[in-house]
């Protein structure tokens, strides 16, 4: 059931014990909006903390609190007033949702492919980011938030805007953008720990890169990643954005081997809706941002895949 900010903020304040959780390979939205809320909550005396089925990238160790990031332990049994689901629907949580008995459990995202399964749900798909909701939320709920709180919001509405130059980046975004930097948060500080890659991931997407293969007429960028290719290509953490900037791409992807027929779709467009192709295959994301999890032999998935997305070009 769709719920309105209000009613979810009195959720929320309704609750003593919290536990909140986020999407599998986690991201700057579904960390920042857990971990932010999580400080709010333990600044208003709630005791809240976070799950995530999942190992969190090295690049968010920058944000506060980080290490308290739990991954549920097998056979353990969590409890919770409140189990809030921020940034997905919750079927994509891994191992989280089975092992929280919680109270009610509260869903707040802003995808709009999101199954609304969720008995509170309040979606946003207007908003660029699941931190911009937070903020929202925040100012609702009342009291301030703090710096540690503002540097996640921050990270998320950042990441999930390419740093405020998608098309999902609005006025709002960027005045909540600038609500939390008056608060302390340093822009510079999130963008180059955001783009802080090894040596070795550098090799890694050199190594993609080579595996670059044009379709439709230039129209289509994409990068195929077999089993045996998989193992030199141990990242694909920013190759979509050194594809999309090829002239003439409307749609950039990469497949990615990830076990026995199973592969990764990873989507970007500018314009054609990849959400409907992703949903196609069981996935989801937004219009210019989604993915999907295909099986059956490489070729298969490689044929299928293209064939979705030469469709939805034509349409
Ligand atoms: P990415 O390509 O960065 O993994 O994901 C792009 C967007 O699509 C993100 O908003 C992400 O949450 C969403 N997304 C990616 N894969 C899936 C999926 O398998 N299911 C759903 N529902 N959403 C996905
Ligand atoms: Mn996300
Ligand atoms: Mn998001």
């Amino acid at each position: 059931m769709k719920i309105a900010l209000e009613q979810a903020a009195q959720m929320v304040a309704d609750a003593q014990t919290v536990i909140l959780t986020s999407h599998i390979r986690p991201d700057g939205d579904s960390i920042g909006s857990t971990l932010g809320l999580m400080h709010y909550l333990r600044e208003q005396g709630k005791d809240a903390r976070v799950l995530i089925d999942d190992e969190i990238p090295r690049i968010f160790r920058v944000l506060p609190g980080i290490e308290q990031i739990e991954r549920p332990a097998e056979g353990t049994r969590y409890t919770a007033d409140l189990l809030i689901v921020c940034d997905v629907e919750l079927k994509r949580t891994g191992a989280v949702l089975d092992a929280v008995d919680a109270v009610r459990v509260l869903n707040i995202d802003h995808h709009v492919t999101n199954d609304e399964a969720a008995e509170y749900l309040y979606l946003n798909p207007d908003y660029a980011a699941t931190c911009e909701i937070m903020h929202d939320l925040v100012h609702v709920m009342g009291g301030s938030f703090s710096l540690d709180a503002a540097t996640c919001f921050y990270t998320g509405m950042a990441t999930d805007t390419g740093f405020f130059r998608f098309s999902n980046t609005t006025p709002h975004t960027m005045r909540a953008a600038a609500d939390l930097i008056e608060i302390g948060v340093k822009p510079n500080i999130i963008a180059v720990a955001m783009e802080l890659k090894s040596y070795d991931e550098v090799m890694a997407q050199v190594r993609a890169i080579k595996n670059l293969e044009m379709f439709y007429d230039g129209r289509v960028a994409a990068v195929f990643i077999d089993e045996e290719r998989a193992k030199e290509v141990t990242t694909t953490e920013g190759l979509l954005d050194a594809l999309r900037v090829i002239e003439g791409t409307q749609v950039v992807f990469f497949m990615k081997w990830l076990e026995q027929d199973t592969y990764r779709v990873s989507m970007r467009s500018k314009g054609t809706n990849v959400s409907r192709i992703a949903q196609g295959f069981g996935g989801g994301g937004h219009i210019r941002a989604a993915g999907c999890t295909l099986h059956g032999s490489f070729d298969e998935a490689k044929k299928t895949i293209l064939e979705a997305i030469g469709e939805e070009l034509n349409r």
